[in-house]
């Protein structure tokens, strides 16, 4: 029997009720997905006075992620799979931060003061953590450990919503895609819903989803389990027609998406690619885009090596989402490859002392070992490519 009791949420039996942190929507275990919502709510735990907040302000984006969490059910019951959302308002207790983070407890949020939230102690935090952020990121590391333990690491998928206007200005993005360096459902997400020309996807906008910390952070990137992270507009999310119609988007996507042979996997295994959120330098490039444009000369030399890794990064990282285009053709069209890139890697490292097997090198171009990228995407070689390819290596003088 794979689902839950009424009322049990993941794990140890712990019994959700009213007051839990958090809403836990059965599905099934082993259906390769779990879904988390951290701003799905905007109520406040009884006896917090709502923060002194004035109703009005409870509507708004600042207390939680409008649409959010319809969407977020839709899609569990679409695909069956369960989910996690949040009940509280995300400024009672931000879950989508580090327990670190200073904005983990806003006092002021988008012009608003949020009363109920200043002078608080240190001990006032701890305990809302202890009560209401650790029993949700608990919840949500159960739900993948029973995942794994049912023989299937999960897909995490992060529903979110953004404000439409910033500062006066529209947004021009129907919904954008959060991620820091797991390409694995990221990739595919995005080209397949730019696949539809009438919506504008973005990427790593307006934030970035290299956040240390955050929700993602903390259940995908440390525990090498694959995963994204989706913002949708607010004003496409606010009825229940826009609702609809997103969740069955992102439903028909994600299914297709799981039940490729090949995505399988690839998805479906523990597998750690870190975080640039690890490394300051690129966080501070990430962080602030909004300074003007700098002459490179005035860059620092280490900032550049970033930006030059960051590009490399972006290469690799377009090249395994663009499985289909073969080494052969990038040898006759471009004179190098996949397995050049890995040697150019590798003899890098070794200038620099540090000595790299063919078959790491391979591997950190590949995302995979070669012989496990030739299995799935290397096609045999045309009489036309190995006859281009003689050619172009003659003039190449190989
Ligand atoms: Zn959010």
């Amino acid at each position: 029997m794979s689902l839950m009791m009424d009322g049990e949420t993941a794990g140890t039996g712990r019994k959700e009720n009213n007051n839990t942190p958090y809403e836990y929507l059965q599905g099934r275990r082993e259906g390769g997905l779990i879904l988390v919502c951290d701003h799905a709510g905007n109520a406040f735990p009884e006896g917090a006075d709502q923060l002194g907040l004035a109703n009005a302000q409870l509507e708004r984006h600042i207390a939680y992620d409008i649409g959010a969490a319809a969407v977020t059910r839709q899609l569990s019951k679409h695909l069956q799979v369960p989910a996690i959302l949040s009940r509280y308002s995300r400024l009672f207790i931000d879950l989508n931060r580090s327990a670190d983070d200073p904005t983990l407890v806003m006092r002021l949020s988008d012009g608003a003061v949020v009363p109920g939230n200043i002078g608080l102690s240190k001990a006032d935090i701890k305990r809302r953590i202890a009560d209401y952020y650790e029993p949700y990121h608990e919840t949500v590391d159960r739900c993948i450990d029973q995942a794994i333990e049912a023989g299937r690491p999960p897909v995490l998928f992060s529903v979110h919503s953004f404000t439409d206007r910033w500062k006066g200005q529209k947004r021009p993005w129907h919904a954008t895609v959060l991620w820091d360096r797991d390409p694995r459902v990221p990739c595919p997400l995005i080209a397949e819903l730019r696949k539809d020309t009438d919506l504008v996807i973005g990427e790593n906008v307006p934030y970035t989803g290299e956040l240390k910390g955050d929700s993602m952070y903390r259940h995908g990137t440390q525990r090498g389990i694959a995963h994204a992270l989706i913002e949708i507009r607010q004003d496409l999310i606010r009825s229940e027609a826009g609702q609809q119609e997103w969740a069955e988007r992102l439903a028909r996507i994600l299914k297709k998406f799981l039940s490729d042979k090949q995505n399988k996997a690839l998805l479906h295994r523990v597998r750690y690619y870190g975080s640039h959120a690890d490394d300051p330098i690129r966080t501070g490039i990430l962080t602030d885009n909004r300074k003007e444009t700098t002459n490179m000369a005035e860059i620092d030399p280490k900032l550049a090596t970033e930006i030059e890794a960051a590009a490399f990064r972006r290469l690799v990282s377009h090249l395994r989402e663009r499985g289909e285009v073969q080494n052969i053709d990038l040898m006759n069209l471009a004179g190098f490859c996949r397995n050049c890139l890995s040697n150019w890697y590798r003899e890098a490292a070794a200038d620099r002392g540090l000595e790299l097997s063919k078959e790491m090198s391979r591997e950190i171009v590949y995302g995979m070992s070669y012989d496990e990228w030739k299995d799935r995407h290397q096609t045999e070689a045309s009489g036309d490519q190995l006859k281009k390819f003689a050619e172009t290596q003659a003039q190449n003088g190989h």
